[in-house]
């Protein structure tokens, strides 16, 4: 196997040699950087980490704040959750406003919850850059041309990130119009020759199924990168026979700056260490898993100016492969399956065994490629609008859907659209109505 391109982006990054230790004594560094910068120019987090219980079992500085000896330190500190990130985020911000260069707010729909808001400077942004600048050539070989499918109207989007991305390793990268139909973004991905393809894996499916409806082969394919959600193995091989191409693996997330960990075509995603640490927590004690066992992937940024988050709880659930990778780079690996630790909240299964059972049912008929389903408890009803590119009979895919316990007793509903009315950017989804 060749070697890691990302070997080079830790030797870039940290100035020596791209081993184990000197990866850690970066993060070590990195992170005692960060919880300066935050206690000294943070107004949440000087207040947070002075008043804390756990104070007393950690070495400070002369002015009284704290540092870490050691990585194994980091548990003695408390974590975050998502809600303080809502309620807190202005007060964690390190830097002026001038010095905010993205702003990204994400709103959660049918709550009056705060909304999600993350600041980064232009430096944030350009590390992200500089991740995908080295980890995308593990996808996309001189001579490659990508086609991007998640949004990049606006400066420094996801979709904007990886364009400069490519631009930097010279490879021609074209950003699919989203507000378009499915048979629009076919059309633009075979006008621009395409050999490398990045989206959510329901786009990219979708894409590759209207492709072969309309007769004969797809293109001959460098790869595919697939994000945005959990992707799970069939997942992976179906979109793997439908495009006769590798797939690849990322997660990120935006608190990550959109980078996170990227596969190299082995198994496992490589972490993006010299900018995160990861820690994967038992998610009731919160205490550390036993190396390689699966709980809550924890998230640290380490160097991040705008707004550093620390012991970050994801809600996501992963492990860490404990041994080291066949391509050679010291990066440690997230294992592939990653999904929503979930909250069952009453409902019959938690909503991701659900999503996975209807993904599993759905996606394995050729001619489906995507789908909305609402479930209403009250009314024992499950509405399922399911987009197509050839004709499905309703009755068989009823009688499969009753198959699963959770809806033995709903009634079940069943609208089809075809393609042509389907939006690209439009992401699979399942929502309990009450
Ligand atoms: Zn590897």
């Amino acid at each position: 196997m060749r070697q890691n391109p990302l070997c080079a982006w830790v030797a870039y990054k940290i100035g020596r040699p791209p081993t184990r230790k000197n990866i850690l004594q970066h993060q070590l560094d990195a992170l005692n950087r960060t919880l300066l910068s935050a206690q000294r120019n943070s107004e949440f987090y000087r207040q947070w980490y002075a008043e804390f219980s756990g104070r007393a079992l950690l070495p400070r500085t002369d002015d009284g704040l704290l540092q870490m000896q050691s990585l194994e330190q980091l548990c003695l500190l408390p974590t975050m959750d998502e809600a303080l990130l809502r309620t807190q985020g202005q007060a964690m911000l390190c830097t002026s406003q001038k010095e905010i260069h993205r702003i990204v707010t994400l709103q959660t729909s049918g709550t009056t919850q705060n909304p999600k808001r993350l600041c980064f400077t232009q430096k944030d942004i350009q590390s992200t850059v500089d991740f995908f600048e080295y980890g995308l050539q593990n996808l996309a070989p001189a001579g490659a041309r990508a086609c991007i499918l998640f949004s990049a109207k606006r400066p420094d989007s996801v979709g904007d990130i990886l364009l400069q991305s490519f631009h930097r390793i010279a490879i021609p990268a074209f950003a699919a119009p989203l507000e378009e139909t499915v048979e629009k973004n076919w059309a633009f991905f075979l006008e621009n020759r395409c050999s490398v393809l990045l989206g959510h894996p329901v786009q990219i499916l979708a894409l590759g199924r209207y492709g072969k409806s309309q007769g004969g082969s797809l293109p001959a394919m460098h790869g595919i990168l697939v994000s945005g959600e959990p992707v799970s193995d069939k997942m992976k091989a179906r979109l793997e026979s439908l495009w006769h191409c590798p797939v690849i693996r990322h997660y990120g997330l935006t608190e990550t700056a959109y980078g996170g960990a990227v596969s190299c075509g082995a198994e496992g995603q490589h972490i993006r260490e010299i900018d995160l640490l990861f820690e994967i927590l038992e998610p009731k004690t919160q205490a550390p898993v036993k190396d390689g066992s699966y709980g809550e992937i924890v998230i640290s940024t380490l160097d991040r100016e705008a707004m550093p988050v620390l012991r970050y709880r994801t809600g996501d659930r992963g492990r860490l492969l404990p041994s080291p990778c066949t391509c050679g780079c010291a990066l440690r690996r997230l294992a592939d399956r990653v999904e929503r630790l979930g909250d069952t909240q009453g409902h019959p299964l938690p909503p991701q065994v659900i999503q996975g059972q209807l993904d599993e049912l759905l996606f394995d008929q050729p001619q489906i490629t995507n789908y909305r389903c609402s479930v209403s408890k009250k009314q024992r009803k499950l509405t399922l609008q399911i987009q197509h590119v050839s004709p499905i009979e309703s009755e068989p895919m009823q009688r499969k859907l009753r198959c699963l316990p959770a809806f033995a007793d709903y009634e079940i509903e069943i609208q089809t659209t075809p393609f042509t009315q389907m939006l690209n950017n439009v992401k699979r989804s399942l929502e309990w109505v009450d």
